[in-house]
């Protein structure tokens, strides 16, 4: 399962990305910038989006226009840059692109101001993280995978190219790293990233109050099985896997959690267990 081991080392990585040391540098010197290419047309995001965005085919005509317009707004003012090890296709930033435009379609792209690049790699990278062990009060460093990254302030994002593929097409499943790392941009836009999303007033006490009752409440509730486990991880954590399930599978979460559902929707202005189109049958 080395989806769900990898489903962030985050909150360590990203401390790492400020303290330095050789891994940083070493990091860093990895990236290699993409050649000057020409973006892709209309009628070529259309199709990517098509074969392989599945949340996109049950938008509505106006929500599908915002996600094209979003997706090549990303491509266009974005900086997207290919791991030392991978190749940067145009398929893969048209993919990534169109599954971060899901959460902000009815904004425009300001909430990634922050999100200054994007890098892709091929698949989850692999490095020796300290963390918690499998007994409590141990520690293991033994390799985990990351299939991605969100950076705080204006660090990058990395994604794993073939988690977010599967993902996309797949979203029944409930995950979608895309979306996951976009999450924590969006939490990390106030200088925090600690599950509190920008909300204001009446909002903001609410999504408060809530995570007390959902986050730091000791004993688990049989609805919490609709979020899986990495939820509990930080309420950073719990954040970016429910904006996942709220987009991936909103009539679960709604139905198990109606009040984080609730407040995912007065965050996103979206309902979509009721604002999506049915699919056909
Ligand atoms: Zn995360």
């Amino acid at each position: 399962m080395a989806r769900l081991a990898g489903a962030d080392a985050q909150t360590a990585r990203g401390a790492a990305w400020f303290t330095g040391g050789p891994g940083t540098v070493r990091r860093i010197m990895s990236w290699r910038r993409a050649p000057a290419r020409t973006l892709p047309d209309d009628a070529a995001i259309a199709s990517v989006v098509g074969r392989n965005v599945r949340l996109a085919r049950d938008l509505n005509p106006a929500m599908q226009a915002t996600l094209l317009a979003h997706t090549t707004e990303l491509l266009q003012t974005k900086r997207w840059e290919a791991a030392a090890d991978g190749a940067l296709t145009d398929e893969a930033m048209i993919t990534i692109a169109a599954n971060a435009a899901i959460p902000i379609l009815s904004f425009d792209t300001w909430p990634y101001r922050q999100v200054k690049a994007i890098i892709v790699r091929p698949t989850a990278a692999y490095g020796n993280v300290l963390r918690s062990g499998p007994v409590a009060g141990t520690y293991t460093d033994t390799p985990m995978g990351t299939i991605g990254e969100a950076t705080p302030d204006r660090g990058p994002i990395a994604i794993s190219w073939d988690a977010a593929l599967h993902d996309s097409r797949y979203p029944a499943l409930g995950s979608n790293v895309v979306i996951h790392e976009f999450a924590h941009k969006i939490d990390m836009a106030d200088g925090y990233a600690d599950g509190v999303p920008p909300l204001r007033g009446v909002a903001l006490d609410e999504w408060r109050t809530l995570l007390d009752d959902e986050y730091h409440r000791s004993e688990p509730q049989p609805s919490d099985e609709v979020l899986r486990p990495y939820a509990w991880a930080s309420p950073a954590e719990y954040f970016a896997v429910a904006t996942e399930v709220f987009f991936c599978r909103p009539a679960e979460l709604e139905a198990a959690k109606p009040r984080l559902y609730a407040a995912l929707c007065n965050l996103y202005q979206q309902d979509p267990a009721h604002d999506r189109v049915p699919p056909l049958p």
